[in-house]
């Protein structure tokens, strides 16, 4: 029988073809009262599994072939130090002494208490990290259950063109099966940064999580369809809907293909305005999918991603070893190099003491340069680190969130500084390093021409404008339906930061996800806007679609969004210009 189950899509396309069901069987746990002189016995038995644990991620860890995602690496990492965490080798102890019962129990009640705690936290990141807990927590209860040995793998030709259906993924699954020919993955648990998302787009490959009590639905080598635009998986499908499928994954096919044909082409409207076209990374090794589609330059690294993940900030050595990478994947392109976005939705977990308190409203708070200002521990290693990479490529400084000159000051200060430790230490680097800030909040965006002077370039973040502009939190699901990137009051905003740039002849893109979203590309050509940064999965169709654009009375016709507040007038004039 045909059937469709619904998630979250994760990585685009659409896969065709059977499934293979990783099961990691769910153990079920029972309680056993121990008699008091069995005690000790039962905590060398949990010590002993704890050991054992370790081994096996150890053995894992050594087995991690080269070209592993170092993002998806570093979780095996996360195992190991959640093993070493007294919350999971300490307090099911006490447990097995204070309620004299079997080490299983204690870990289990351990384990429940511990995810609540992640359940209950805001950040969605750190809310997904509860899978890591219990991960971890069900590789010990193999263990103490008899499995000594790692969970047997599934063999290359299982994995061969299936598509893999799990309850989640371990770090050590999504390793295992990279270039293994999977087709898609689909999990019943995760989120857009849990580990199968991560690998799935880094292999290109579709991906949907969140499909919620999938499993007893779906048996093994079931025909199924998976659709990562979508985030729908069709089970079963009948032949109406595999041949529409077939269809469409050509067409899809067919596109990209077509796509990859402009790969080389120059940037250029129809009637020749050249335009810059820059792609946004998160991770050194998104260097992969920006080679593949013909990057030019990363118009945005965001490096708060080095934060993540990890009990220590990164120090001066390791933020440049990161920056060398992409710089060395660039192959001479520019690189813009964002410093530090951390606070707000984007917090990062050292342990109790690095972490501060967030206010009552993180958005409007201790945020992004803000944070650095004030913490130049985090700061003062990266703003090195950015300074010695600039003498080993093009390399641009991006500052986020600014919303004075007083903080573009402060950080010129803290760059003459160290550039003079650094000539009196014979240390290379670039005297010429352009120095640019996003335009993120409305402050800066009216003023682009009072700031412009202090700065060499500028970036439109539009994910944050449209929060601040219209003030609703990004994060905030409830008031969702209000994030109008054409909202008159944004795109007065972009046009008034387009004008101020201009007037000073500073160069200014944008590189927020309105730049990457197909239907505003030719808008933002009309207001003005010559420089795009882009996601790489969006970076052909947007080059395809500004090689396609005559310029012709785009701008007039995008001055009247402008003047326009009716939502039927907007879709209209949208229509009208997308048709140019
Ligand atoms: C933005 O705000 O548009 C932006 C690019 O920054 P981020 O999404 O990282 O906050
Ligand atoms: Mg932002």
């Amino acid at each position: 029988m045909s059937f469709t189950l619904h998630g979250i899509g994760v990585s685009k396309g659409i896969a065709i073809g059977k499934v293979y069901i990783v099961d990691r069987d769910q153990i079920e746990v029972s309680e056993y009262n121990l008699a008091i002189h069995l005690i000790d016995a039962e905590v060398e038995r949990f010590e002993n599994a704890l050991k054992l644990a370790r081994e096996q991620l150890q053995r894992i860890q050594s087995q991690i072939p080269k070209d592993t995602s170092q993002d998806v690496a570093a979780f095996i990492e996360t195992h190991l130090l959640m093993l070493e965490d007294s919350l999971l080798s300490k307090a099911p102890v006490q447990l097995i002494r204070e309620l004299q019962c079997n080490a299983e129990w204690a870990l289990k009640l351990q384990c429940d208490s511990v995810v609540k705690i992640f359940e209950d936290m805001d950040d969605p990141y750190l809310r997904a990290r509860k899978d890591d807990v219990e991960q971890v927590v069900i590789r010990v209860q193999r263990i103490l259950r008899g499995y000594t040995d790692l969970p047997s793998d599934p063999t290359d030709e299982q994995l061969a063109n299936s598509i893999i259906l799990a309850d989640d993924l371990s770090p050590a699954d999504t390793i295992f099966m990279q270039h293994r020919g999977v087709l898609a993955f689909a999990t019943e648990y995760g989120g857009a940064t849990s580990h199968t998302a991560i690998l799935a787009r880094s292999l290109a490959i579709p991906a949907i999580v969140g499909l919620r009590r999938a499993r007893p639905y779906i048996r093994q080598d079931d025909m199924l369809i998976v659709d990562g635009f979508q985030g729908v998986v069709l089970v079963d499908p009948d032949e109406r809907t595999l041949r529409y499928y077939k269809t469409r994954q050509k067409e899809e096919k067919r596109y990209r293909a077509s796509l990859s044909k402009i790969k080389e082409a120059p940037t250029v409207t129809l009637d020749g305005t050249p335009i810059s076209l820059h792609t946004n990374i998160e991770f050194p090794e998104d260097m992969v999918a920006v080679r593949r589609v013909g990057g030019e330059g990363v118009g945005l690294y965001r490096t708060e991603f080095l934060f993540l993940n990890r009990q220590h900030p990164p120090d001066e050595e390791e933020h440049l070893e990161a920056y060398l990478r992409v710089i060395k994947a660039m192959r001479g392109g520019t690189v813009t190099i964002r410093t530090l976005d951390l606070g707000a939705d984007k917090r990062f977990d050292m342990g109790s003491k690095q972490e501060r308190p967030q206010g009552s409203n993180p958005a409007l708070g201790l945020r992004a340069i803000r944070l650095c200002l004030r913490e130049l521990k985090l700061f003062k290693p990266q703003l090195r680190a950015v300074l010695r990479a600039s003498a080993m490529g093009k390399v641009r400084m991006l500052l986020p969130m600014v919303c004075g000159v007083q903080e573009l000051v402060q950080v010129h200060n803290l760059l003459n500084e160290i550039r003079e430790e650094f000539r009196q230490k014979s240390i290379k680097f670039d005297p010429e390093m352009p120095i640019g800030a996003m335009v993120e909040v409305p402050a800066m965006a009216l003023c682009t021409d009072l700031f412009a002077p202090y700065i060499d370039f500028l970036s439109i973040g539009t994910n944050d404008l449209i929060q601040y502009t219209l003030a609703i939190d990004r994060v905030d699901d409830s008031v969702n339906y209000l994030y109008d990137p054409l909202h008159p009051a944004v795109l007065r905003l972009i046009k008034t930061s387009i004008d101020g740039a201009n007037k000073l002849s500073k160069p200014i893109s944008m590189c927020g996800e309105m730049a990457s979203d197909s239907r505003y590309v030719r808008l933002l050509l009309g207001l003005g806007l010559r420089g795009f940064s882009v996601n790489p999965e969006s970076y052909l169709e947007v080059k395809q679609i500004i090689t396609t654009t005559d310029m012709g009375n785009l701008e007039k016709l995008a001055n009247r969004m402008l003047k326009t507040s009716s939502h039927l007038d907007m879709a209209h004039l949208l229509e009208l210009i997308n048709a140019h």
